[in-house]
């Protein structure tokens, strides 16, 4: 059967070639006579893998020394705990809420003391970012808290807020590895591995080493703890082995192509062909303000539901998969990853352009 152009938000679509190579080395992985899944995570090829996957992800994103690569499971909900529980010390945190996944981080935080709402863009659907370069950040504040990319809504951050020399953490599941960053920039990164980078089920955490500490909520359980992972090298226990190793082909792929500045240029490129015609046409429109968004989520809509509807039935018929809006927000989505080749995006818009001329009034 033919591979559809899928443009899911998450788990998404991966590259071909790092699927391919998974597949040569499904039973036999190298000369291990066995496949990475059957592998012990204390063995010399395992090490390898995870030693590699972390060195070019260290190399992909230019992460300084003093930052430490975590390979976690629980996907990003557990991450909305743990950085409270292990970060929040003084009790307060400042979270600008741009979404979903911002409002559950902030209410999951509740539980471990008083965080604020710092920002908001609730009122209106989450359709913009708040304007972050004066807020009344807390002096007292442990961390402000983003959303750096609204995969629901699709906004993303055009800069970062200016959180007055607080630490900044950022929830990067769904653009992680799109462009480069300046990763000193913030405190602590973390990106659920099934939107930009490999199979759901490994959570990626970067993190300053001075904001690895023992001293965290009381009652952390061990495995909530950042310090136990970072003083094991994500081996206190049994690590998802299977996904670091796809993760660590992915960013092999990834630094083949040209790294991260290649990847923001194709990037740029894709998501541009959608946003132009987006903005040319008279049947669709983009769902979110212009200069927020996404390159990764392109949400729009064509003001009709039941022309949405229709929409996104022909498009499945036409072979293009996970359209369809979020449950909260309705419309149409195109999630167009790293991994979503540019025919893809090329294919999608031809079939737009088709649908409008015969949907159009
Ligand atoms: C998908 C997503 C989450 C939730 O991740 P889970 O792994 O399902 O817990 C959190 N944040 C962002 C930005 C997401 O896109």
């Amino acid at each position: 059967m033919k591979r559809v152009y899928n443009f899911s938000a998450g788990p998404a679509v991966l590259p071909e070639p790092v699927l391919q190579q998974a597949a040569d080395e499904m039973l036999c992985y190298k000369d291990t006579g066995m496949s990475v899944m059957e592998m012990s995570h204390r063995s010399k090829a395992f090490e390898t893998i995870l030693d590699e996957a972390i060195a070019d992800l260290k190399q992909l994103m230019n992460i300084p020394d003093n930052y430490k690569v975590l390979f976690l499971q629980g996907g990003g909900h557990t991450q909305f705990a743990m950085v409270p529980m292990n970060l929040m010390r003084s009790g307060s945190a400042d979270y600008i809420i741009t979404g979903e996944w911002a409002k559950k981080a902030y209410a999951e935080a509740k539980k471990y003391g008083t965080p604020r709402k710092l920002a908001t863009s609730e009122e209106a659907s989450f359709s913009y970012i708040p304007d972050c370069t004066n807020l009344d950040v807390n002096p007292t504040a442990d961390y402000v808290y983003i959303c750096e990319n609204n995969t629901i809504y699709g906004t993303k951050f055009p800069v970062l807020p200016n959180t007055f020399g607080k630490v900044l953490v950022s929830d990067m599941s769904s653009c992680i590895l799109s462009e480069p960053i300046d990763v000193s920039k913030y405190g602590l990164i973390y990106a659920g591995a099934q939107k930009n980078i490999g199979p759901a089920g490994t959570v990626i955490v970067i993190i300053r080493e001075d904001l690895i500490k023992e001293d965290v909520f009381p009652g952390t359980p061990t495995m909530l703890q950042y310090k136990i992972h970072a003083d094991k090298n994500s081996l206190y226990n049994t690590p998802p082995t299977y996904g670091i190793y796809i993760c660590g082909l992915v960013f092999k792929w990834l630094l083949n192509l040209g790294g991260l500045e290649e990847m923001k240029r194709r990037n740029v490129e894709k998501a541009s062909i959608l946003y132009d015609f987006l903005d040319s046409s008279k049947l669709f429109k983009g769902s979110v303000a212009k200069k927020d968004r996404s390159l990764m989520n392109v949400t729009f809509n064509t003001g009709n539901k039941e022309m949405d509807e229709l929409f996104i039935n022909a498009s499945l018929e036409a072979g293009f998969e996970n359209l369809k809006g979020h449950r909260s927000v309705g419309g149409m989505r195109a999630s167009i990853y790293n991994a979503m080749p540019l025919d893809g995006v090329k294919a999608l818009t031809a079939f737009m352009v088709q649908f409008e001329k015969e949907h159009a009034l």
